[in-house]
């Protein structure tokens, strides 16, 4: 068989989600990269870590379900009821649609087999589709992708790729690890390059060269953000035994990363997206500073040095047009307390001792100001200098403390040990709403109580409560309509749904307050909530990051230890 085709990047698919052993994946993956050519190579490593473009590519093919079914029909004789079938049992689209592949007319474009860098190539067609008939030319493309697959499993590999659904077990990291393996580089090496270009396809072909040092920083390409874990507060603080820290305040605000490079500035979410035009006085203020850089921080509504409460800067969330009168009302700080990039430097392997010098060499400015921090005494009585530190915090209005180790590097998209949250009431959650229900009463024709979940390990969802209050009036009307947008059709619902219950898609993260955590069987996770109220909508988090089952068992065996019932 043609190593190139797009047939073996399939079987190549196929063997990979079939191992168990990372280890094993990780070979796989190797021995097929390193006979690629440069184009399939920069396709192919793209496609196994299941994307169509790279993260540092502001292209997209905006096509959806629907246009790669009016393809496949245009293609194919698709059967309703075998198509319905398949994909109750697949619940996946590509594996939906393989068994009406049809060994295709093939179209003029592929005079040859199919292969990684072909598809690549129509996707950039596809991309650049524009004008009045953009979706009609947009479904061509797709006719002809589909028509060149001439076996089951390449329809089954393009539709994933498509619909950005691979799941074959193969994270970003283990492609890293293939790469490295593939073309003898170090993991480290590797990872740094595609954290700093955010394009796993040219650090591919700059591996295979060994020229990683050429790839350069793609300032305006949103890095992950590194999280932290929290710890429990006025314990006798053993994390704090090993490497120096340093604590800083925990600010009541939104996570946010700021890149300013040639004559832009850019600010993303940590939900990755671009949020420039909310806060202009922030990109104002950026739009001095001389150097390029990337700066992680937490953006706050303060006014004359006096943080306000996060309900103020609510006011400014997801305004697209922020009038003169608001501006000056709630006026937003950057507080940043980290430093990914500085010119040609990527910093992320440094640490953070090294990043907090160079983070004091950019100048602060009303908006834009480098977060104070202090050494934790930990020679002498690191929980007398917490509490003090703590109660300065929480009097300036902040919600907490964050310890972090000086030692540590900056660890893209990770919560870990390295940098530890303190907050005082440790009983709130982030969960995911996963199902509604009409109110009653005074909330009869709106969406009121909310099924929530949380996660395990492997991002499965498990509901954990029912929440009613917490909310204004004005944000219920909104969410109603929100959630009316988003049922889940049939095919996607939790078997477990209860009657009365809307499952839908599960987006919308909620802080939640309680009171006892108890074990019940009334919800999926085991636990159950009294009085669960909803303390805020977390839209700057994304449902891949609200809180674990284990977070839920810890703060149950906590609960129990100090009741002393354990
Ligand atoms: P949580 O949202 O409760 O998971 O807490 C983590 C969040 O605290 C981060 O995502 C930041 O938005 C926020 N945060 C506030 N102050 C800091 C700080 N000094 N360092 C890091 N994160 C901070």
């Amino acid at each position: 068989m043609e190593r190139r085709s797009f047939l073996h990047f399939s079987e190549i698919c196929e063997s990979v989600a079939a191992l168990s052993s990372t280890l094993d994946k990780v070979r796989a993956v190797a021995t097929y990269l390193v006979e690629l050519d440069d184009l399939d190579l920069e396709a192919a490593t793209l496609f196994l870590s299941g994307r169509a473009f790279a993260q540092s590519d502001p292209r997209s093919l905006r096509i959806g379900s629907a246009t790669i079914l009016a393809a496949a029909r245009a293609v194919w004789h698709i059967e309703d009821v075998e198509l319905r079938r398949h994909y109750r049992s697949h619940g996946d689209l590509g594996a939906a649609l393989a068994p009406f592949t049809r060994q295709g007319r093939r179209l003029a474009l592929f005079a040859e087999p199919l292969t990684p860098a072909i598809l690549r190539s129509t996707f950039g067609e596809i991309a650049a589709a524009s004008g009045k008939n953009a979706g009609r030319r947009r479904q061509v493309l797709c006719e002809q992708i589909l028509g060149a697959c001439e076996s089951e499993i390449e329809t089954k590999y393009v539709v994933k790729i498509m619909t950005g659904d691979l799941r074959i077990g193969l994270l970003e990291g283990l492609v890293l690890e293939g790469i490295a393996e593939a073309f003898d580089q170090s993991p480290q090496d590797v990872r740094r390059a595609v954290m700093a270009s955010s394009n796993i396809g040219h650090v591919a072909v700059a591996a295979k060269h060994k020229a990683l040092e050429s790839i350069q920083i793609a300032y305006g390409s949103p890095i992950g953000f590194m999280l932290a874990s929290p710890i429990q507060y006025g314990t006798s603080y053993r994390e704090f035994s090993s490497g120096n820290w340093i604590l800083e305040n925990k600010y009541d605000g939104i996570r946010a990363q700021l890149h300013r490079f040639d004559d832009k500035v850019v600010l993303f979410s940590r939900t990755l997206d671009d949020i420039s035009t909310s806060y202009p006085e922030i990109i104002e203020a950026a739009q001095s500073l001389e150097s390029a850089v990337i700066l992680d921080g937490e953006l706050i509504a303060q006014k004359s040095g006096l943080a306000l409460p996060f309900r103020f800067l609510q006011a400014r969330l997801q305004r697209k047009i922020v009038s003169a009168e608001l501006l000056t009302e709630v006026p937003v700080t950057f507080m940043f307390f980290d430093i990914l990039a500085h010119e040609e430097e990527f910093l992320i392997d440094e640490p953070l001792s090294v990043r907090r010098e160079r983070l004091q060499t950019i100048p602060s400015t009303e908006h834009l100001t480098a977060a104070p921090y202090e050494l934790l005494n930990t020679a002498d009585d690191a929980a007398a200098h917490i509490h003090e530190s703590f109660e300065k915090a929480r009097n300036a209005g902040h919600e907490g403390l964050l310890a972090k180790r000086l030692d540590a590097r900056y660890h893209p998209g990770r919560r870990g040990k390295w940098w530890l949250k303190l907050k005082r009431e440790l009983a709130t959650l982030d969960v995911v709403v996963v199902a509604v229900e009409w109110g009653h009463g005074k909330r009869a024709g709106v969406l009121s109580d909310y099924t929530f979940a949380v996660r395990t390990d492997s991002g499965e969802l498990m509901t954990l409560g029912k929440a009613y209050s917490g909310l204004t009036d004005a944000e219920i009307a909104s969410l109603t309509k929100w959630f009316l947008d988003h049922r889940l059709p049939p095919t996607q619902r939790r078997e477990k749904a209860r009657a009365g219950e809307i499952p839908v898609q599960p987006a919308l993260v909620i802080e939640v307050a309680f009171d006892i955590i108890q074990r019940s069987d009334l919800h999926e996770s085991g636990f159950a909530l009294r009085f669960p109220r909803i303390v805020r909508i977390r839209d700057d988090k994304p449902a891949s990051e609200i809180d674990t089952i284990e977070r839920v068992r810890e703060i149950y065996t906590q609960m129990l230890a100090r009741e002393g019932l354990n």
